[in-house]
């Protein structure tokens, strides 16, 4: 079976999973958790061992990419035994970790030695008040040092995640993209989604859409359209006069669902095949049933498939339709 792909009904082969490590996290980022959030009990959470089975069926079905995300991946125990075992599969290209840094200074050599090429390290403002607010608990010195760690054990390609509000931090945005001049690192703007009902703020209060931030830039920096393409869901844009590339991820204003090349799976081991939507099927239940047999589980995979949708269903506003967090799904 190590040749089969996996493709959806709409001709999409799928070449990308984010998988989440663990649904905890030692920030609670307001668009992100409510401020008392309880985690899922010990039992609904996979296995390091059943995570890595979940990764190795995919790689033998094509998968090239996979992205260990959470909560926040490095606050699991014994994570880096993850690491090291996903780091090793065959036919891995782009090994990539989403994290808010906190732990990056501790654990970035590690992650290089364990084939980690790509890091997203979340980072909405450079104000220490601020970064405080809109965490609740983060220390900003410490997300500083995680990304120098970063830089220094030579990890090829780092770039910042910012989530833009308004009337929080999107005055900011220049600053953020002067950050990342300074370190010769990249950035990506996140248009805030919808995921989970929370208390601390009206979504519809705070949205502060791409095409804004964009302009904001524009005035200071000349920007180029770039057809960049790291096979997520960004829109990049380079600037003349320095390597740092900057992009968006636009849920509301740009549909990215054209192209969708990656699925998801969740700590509890679902399968979910669009971040927009609650179709899912349970890998967690279909490797304990069959005593981990991957081929049965490859099976599984490629079935799924015909159930990915065409599209993601966010509104903003109005209902909340998607009630997972995002530490849940993985973001
Ligand atoms: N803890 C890690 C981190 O913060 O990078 C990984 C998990 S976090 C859920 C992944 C990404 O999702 C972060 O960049 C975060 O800013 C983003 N995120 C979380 N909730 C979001 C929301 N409601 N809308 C847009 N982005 C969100
Ligand atoms: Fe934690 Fe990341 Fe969610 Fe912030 S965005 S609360 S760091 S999982």
């Amino acid at each position: 079976m190590s040749d089969t792909k996996l493709i959806d009904q709409f001709g999409r082969t799928i070449t990308y999973v984010r998988m989440s490590v663990t649904d905890r996290c030692d920030f609670r980022c307001v668009y992100c958790m409510d401020e008392k959030m309880t985690f899922l009990p010990r039992e609904q959470v996979m296995s390091l061992e059943e995570i890595q089975l979940i990764a190795r069926a995919f790689t033998e079905l094509g998968v090239d990419k996979i992205r260990l995300t959470g909560g926040e991946p490095l606050v699991r125990r014994d994570v880096l035994s993850l690491f090291n075992g996903i780091g090793a599969l065959a036919g891995l290209k782009d090994f990539c970790l989403t994290t808010n840094g906190s732990q990056l200074e501790k654990y970035a050599v590690d992650l290089k030695k364990a084939g980690v090429n790509r890091i997203n390290v979340s980072l909405d403002s450079l104000d220490p008040v601020l970064f405080k607010e809109m965490t609740r608990i983060g220390k900003l010195e410490q997300v500083f040092a995680g990304i120098d760690a970063a830089i220094a054990a030579g990890i090829e390609n780092i770039k910042l995640n910012a989530v833009v509000m308004k009337g929080r931090n999107d005055n900011e945005v220049l600053d953020l993209v002067n950050y990342v001049r300074e370190k010769g690192i990249d950035i990506s703007f996140i248009e805030e989604m919808p995921l989970g009902a929370i208390s601390s703020h009206d979504r519809a209060d705070t949205y502060y859409s791409s095409d804004d931030i964009l302009q904001s830039i524009q005035a200071q920096y000349p920007l180029l359209r770039s057809t960049i393409n790291t096979g997520g869901p960004s829109v990049y844009w380079t600037m003349a006069d320095s390597p740092s590339k900057i992009g968006f991820i636009s849920p509301h204003s740009h549909n990215f669902c054209g192209d969708c090349n990656r699925v998801r799976v969740t700590v509890e081991g679902k399968l979910l095949l669009c971040l927009g939507n609650e179709n899912a099927v349970d890998l967690k239940q279909i490797i304990r049933d069959n005593k981990g047999d991957i081929d049965i589980l490859k099976r599984h995979l490629i079935a799924a498939m015909g159930n990915k949708p065409k599209e993601h269903e966010f509104t903003i506003g109005g209902e909340v339709q998607v009630v997972r967090f995002m530490n849940m799904t993985g973001g």
